[in-house]
């Protein structure tokens, strides 16, 4: 019987910024709320580049719930932001400003495991005065129903337990939205992967290499001909005392191209243009990886079903404006959004009703429209189409397409801060790696530096890290392990490289009955939890037990 279990107003599971705005906002308004996190620490799983932002159009940013954010949580504010075009030696920089600001109350550079753990103690403090509370290491593990009807969620580590409403918030992996129907991971083209390094600075460095005031960050995003002709690029953001160098490419396309990510990331640490930023000396605090949804793709417009409501990543609500990302905010805009309808359906004795105040609120606020642009829907998609999106490419590489760029010189520069341009950019090679490079050889010069630094091999990333390994329980199981079936994951896997015997995927041969079979293996001890191998392989694919597997100190 359900009815025997424990039962809460309000189940929040995750505890990252769409799971703390939610629960702020439920505890705001005295709803009785728990709050259910996997990891040993708030943020000791997540990662993000990250910028923060605040925007104007919101209804709600991270401040006005957590007042003391910015000076408690966050680390600087980034106030300049550029563009770098590649090509070899060859780069053009353009001031990415004005996209930057539009639109931007503020935005802070962060890192997850002090942001998120700083508002899990302030979720905590709020909740547990309604009667609720925030518990680590308790992994929702699926869903609790009665009859057909979601009533609840089953964990790990406690009894199931009921809920008026449950808000998943559990991120781009989210069991409680496969469990739900609501999303698959099946087509690698709807998600980006994130890999990243956290890089250690000496004191006054940041501010004498990148010229910047002590309470002042700067933003820059490279593209171009540095990452193969992987869809993607890269990304330097200045925080107290570190810098987040990372890559986000579209999962399809380093899929591919049999990529290794790792190895992208370090075709961006390595490139000459770093070196007056990074110095002689190269001290890499953290490794890091995890996947995101492409809103534009996978936004959910019917992100609820029963009493299960999905934010952010969850939902599929990260949004990339051309080179800016930011999943963030939306998460927080959405957890405060659907705590918000939930709280409007009680007032009015109808808590079933939570759901769809929640959809009428994305679109009322106009987040739908942010995270699938219509004009995307309408213009962009078409460039996208194989023989037009080959035209495009052709013509932009071609004489008359490098004498256009040249006859457009600087004025290039105010294409790339156009936020209508930028929301309906077809997800084409063109845009991410022929239009940089043709742009910094028709337009660049070459850059002076000499970078000497040497990043780690793989297994030194990896040796690392912490990590509580569950012995005897792995959360991935290989369902086919044929390399047709679940080979790309030994490229694609950010742990895992070919021919490197100590990451989470290997090929190898097998002999049977006097044949060859190419098969994978899989050892999930160095696993980082990105999620990538539960869309390019065929996979059971399961979060960890609470508190056990990769924990991020930076993230
Ligand atoms: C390399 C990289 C760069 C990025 N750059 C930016 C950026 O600059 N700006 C930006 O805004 N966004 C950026 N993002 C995206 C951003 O990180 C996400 O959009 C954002 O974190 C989503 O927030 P969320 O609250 O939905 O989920 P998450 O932050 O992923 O939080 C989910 C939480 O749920 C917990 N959880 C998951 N499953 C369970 C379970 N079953 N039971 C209990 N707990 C569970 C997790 O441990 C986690 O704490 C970047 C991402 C990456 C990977
Ligand atoms: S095994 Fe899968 S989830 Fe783990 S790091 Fe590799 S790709 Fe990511």
């Amino acid at each position: 019987m359900t009815d025997d279990y424990e039962h809460y107003e309000a189940v929040v599971v995750g505890a990252g910024p769409g799971g703390a705005a939610a629960a702020a906002t439920l505890a705001r308004n005295g709803i009785e709320t728990l709050v259910l996190e996997r990891g040993v620490d708030a943020g000791s799983k997540n990662v993000s580049g990250g910028l923060l932002y605040a925007e104007e159009s919101s209804p709600y940013t991270i401040d006005e719930l957590f007042p003391g954010f910015r000076d408690e949580a966050s680390d600087r504010e980034v106030t300049e932001h550029y563009i770098h075009n590649v090509a070899g030696r060859d780069v053009k920089t353009f001031d990415l400003g004005d996209l930057h600001h539009h639109d931007t109350e503020w935005a802070d550079s962060v890192l997850r495991r002090k942001m998120d753990s700083w508002l899990a103690r302030e979720v905590h403090e709020m909740t547990r005065e309604t009667g609720g509370g925030l518990l680590t290491e308790v992994r929702v593990n699926g869903l609790l129903r009665e009859g057909a009807e979601i009533v609840g969620v089953t964990c790990d580590e406690l009894d199931p337990i009921r809920a008026d409403v449950i808000i998943a918030a559990d991120g781009v992996n989210s069991e409680l939205a496969r469990d739900a129907g609501l999303m698959d991971w099946e087509e690698p083209e709807e998600w980006f992967q994130g890999v990243k390094a956290v890089v250690d600075m000496p004191e006054g460095a940041i501010e004498d290499r990148f010229n910047v005031d002590e309470d002042e960050g700067v933003a820059h995003l490279f593209s171009g001909d540095l990452f193969r002709n992987v869809r993607g690029g890269g990304f330097l953001y200045t925080n107290d005392q570190s810098l987040s160098i990372g890559t986000v490419f579209h999962l399809d396309s380093i899929a591919d191209e049999r990529a290794e990510p790792q190895q992208l990331l370090d075709n961006l640490l390595t490139h000459p243009l770093l070196a007056d930023w990074l110095g002689d000396e190269y001290d890499e605090l953290e490794y890091s990886a995890k996947l995101v949804p492409d809103s534009k793709k996978v936004a959910h417009p019917s992100p609820y079903r029963d009493r299960l409501l999905l934010v952010g990543d969850a939902a599929g609500q990260m949004q990339a404006q051309g080179p800016i990302i930011k999943g963030m905010n939306h998460a927080v805009t959405a957890g405060a959004l659907a705590a918000e309808a939930f709280v409007d359906a009680r007032s009015r004795g109808d808590t079933s009703a939570a759901g769809e105040r929640y959809v009428a609120k994305l679109e009322n606020e106009g987040v739908m429209d942010k995270l699938r642009p219509t004009r995307y829907k309408t213009l962009g998609k078409l460039g996208e189409v194989g023989p037009v999106a080959s035209a495009m490419n052709a013509v932009t590489d071609s004489a008359l397409g490098r004498a256009a760029i040249s006859a457009l010189g600087d004025r290039a520069e105010s294409l790339f801060n156009s936020p209508f341009l930028m929301g309906m950019l077809p997800d084409t090679r063109m845009g991410y790696v022929t239009v940089p490079t043709v742009i910094a050889e028709e337009l660049g010069a070459p850059v002076e530096g000499v970078n000497t630094i040497e990043p780690p091999e793989l297994d030194d990333r990896i040796g690392d890290l912490t990590y509580d390994i569950d012995e005897g329980n792995p959360h991935i199981e290989l369902r086919d392990n044929s390399f047709a079936a679940s080979g790309t994951a030994v490229t694609a896997c950010p742990v895992s490289a070919k021919d490197f015997g100590g990451g989470c995927y290997r090929d190898e041969y097998v002999g049977t009955n006097g044949s060859e079979e190419h098969v994978v293996s899989l050892d999930t001890q160095p696993c980082v939890e990105c999620g990538t191998c539960a869309v390019v392989a065929d996979t059971d694919w399961t979060h960890p037990r609470g508190g056990k597997g990769v924990e991020y100190e930076q993230g």
